[in-house]
């Protein structure tokens, strides 16, 4: 089968970039390649299900700008489509004196970010906020939401295919060999044609990444699971929206938090553990061939010689519901073990580089051939229609 474009990948970036190039051009040909047999089944289906306003990112970051244009564009989306979505508001929340700093800088941040109504608040507003969270200090972003991010997506699929758009679910890309300017996109049930491939592939970006292009890729996905505990009913009272940590600079993905989800329910978490497996949601699944593939890759194991101590206290908290219990307690002191029962899990795909460095912004890479998002953490989910927009746009330009 010939497609123009072909996009691998059906989480939310692969199906919001396919919904922006059918939106701009309807009449070009574009297939969505999924392994899965439904679509957003791994990072888009597994996540904390938070709309971001854009509070942490640097100024002029990919993640800023996205995150902001990706949020007013993922609002309008869901109010047009009806798509159940709450703005909820979220407290950030020091805890200790040497965390005061670290939130100052965040506010100013976010003031920096144009985040309207973010501001400092008092420890009797936080208790007016959320009554059982206990802090030194606190601020409140207003604009921070809550929303379904499988439903998004499920939606961003469906309007795709209304344009004209083709999924091709449970086929797995496993090569691209070229054919002049064209690319063969073997998969496990047949090749596909194609002169642009785009490479939305989360988990396995960067493999997909290599097999267009024969130079060895700089950079390896880094899966960090991340578990989450769920309050039970009768102790949901404890919280009534969003309550974060303050985020440590050199791992702002770090620190779980409380969520109050969509569906319903209080989740507690995630904390990041390394997966043993990049789809690996349980501590017990284990790949031999990739487990081995990240400890021998240069950048991870400076990652682990510089941050040991910080990856094993977030391994002891997955291994004792104690010491889960107590980064929660932090917050809201009087959380106990017996209010938290075992929740789901959610793996990020992390880039690191060979020296250690993991890729902090999203990272769009091009070749010839194709076009790869190599790096599209959170808040790749609230960003997705913009993410989704710069690389059609880069796309409609080969076109
Ligand atoms: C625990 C956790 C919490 C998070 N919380 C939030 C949040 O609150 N808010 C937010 O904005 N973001 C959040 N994120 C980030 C967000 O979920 C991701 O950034 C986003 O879902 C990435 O989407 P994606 O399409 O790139 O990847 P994915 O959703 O992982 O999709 C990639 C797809 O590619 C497919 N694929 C891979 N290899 C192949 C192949 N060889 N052939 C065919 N198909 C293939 C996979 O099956 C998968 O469906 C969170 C992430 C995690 C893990």
């Amino acid at each position: 089968m010939t497609f123009q474009i072909i996009i691998i990948g059906g989480g939310i970036v692969g199906l919001a970039t396919g919904l922006k190039l059918l939106q701009k051009n309807p009449r070009l040909k574009i297939a969505i390649i999924e392994k899965e047999t439904e679509v957003a089944k791994h990072q888009t289906g597994n996540n904390s299900g938070v709309i971001h306003s854009g509070l942490y990112y640097k100024p002029g970051s990919l993640k800023a700008i996205n995150c902001i244009k990706g949020y007013h564009e993922l609002i309008k989306f869901c109010q047009e489509e009806h798509i159940p979505f709450e703005l909820t508001g979220k407290v950030v929340v020091a805890t200790r004196k040497e965390q005061v700093p670290i939130l100052n800088s965040l506010l100013k941040r976010g003031i920096e970010n144009g985040l309207e109504g973010t501001r400092s608040i008092t420890l009797d507003e936080l208790k007016q906020f959320e009554p059982y969270c206990a802090g030194v200090a606190a601020i409140h972003v207003p604009q921070t939401g809550i929303v379904d991010y499988k439903l998004v997506a499920e939606k961003y699929a469906m309007k795709f295919q209304e344009l004209g758009g083709e999924i091709f679910l449970n086929h797995k890309v496993d090569a691209i060999k070229q054919a002049g300017k064209t690319s063969i996109i073997q998969t496990s049930q047949g090749d596909f044609q194609t002169d642009l491939t785009i490479n939305c592939a989360g988990l396995y970006s960067d493999k997909v990444a290599q097999m267009s292009q024969k130079e060895s890729l700089d950079v390896k996905i880094i899966p960090f699971r991340g578990e989450y505990y769920k309050l039970k009913k009768e102790r949901e009272y404890l919280v009534k929206n969003l309550i974060y940590p303050v985020p440590d600079p050199n791992f702002p993905f770090l620190g779980v938090h409380f969520t109050r989800m969509m569906k319903g329910g209080v989740e507690a978490g995630p904390n990041a553990v390394l997966a043993f497996k990049r789809e690996g949601y349980k501590r017990s699944q284990v790949n031999l061939g990739e487990l081995s593939e990240t400890l021998a890759w240069p950048g991870f194991q400076k990652v682990a010689a510089k941050y040991w101590k910080t990856g094993f206290g977030e391994l002891y908290r997955s291994f004792s519901k104690t010491a889960f219990t107590n980064a929660l307690k932090e917050l809201i002191p009087d959380i106990q073990e017996s209010d938290l029962v075992v929740g789901g899990a959610g793996v990020r795909a992390q880039a690191c580089d060979k020296t250690g460095g993991l890729l902090d912004d999203f990272s769009i890479k091009e070749n010839e051939f194709s076009i790869n998002v190599l790096n599209a953490p959170s808040p790749a989910a609230t960003s997705s229609l913009s993410i989704g927009d710069t690389v059609s746009e880069l796309a409609l330009k080969r076109f």
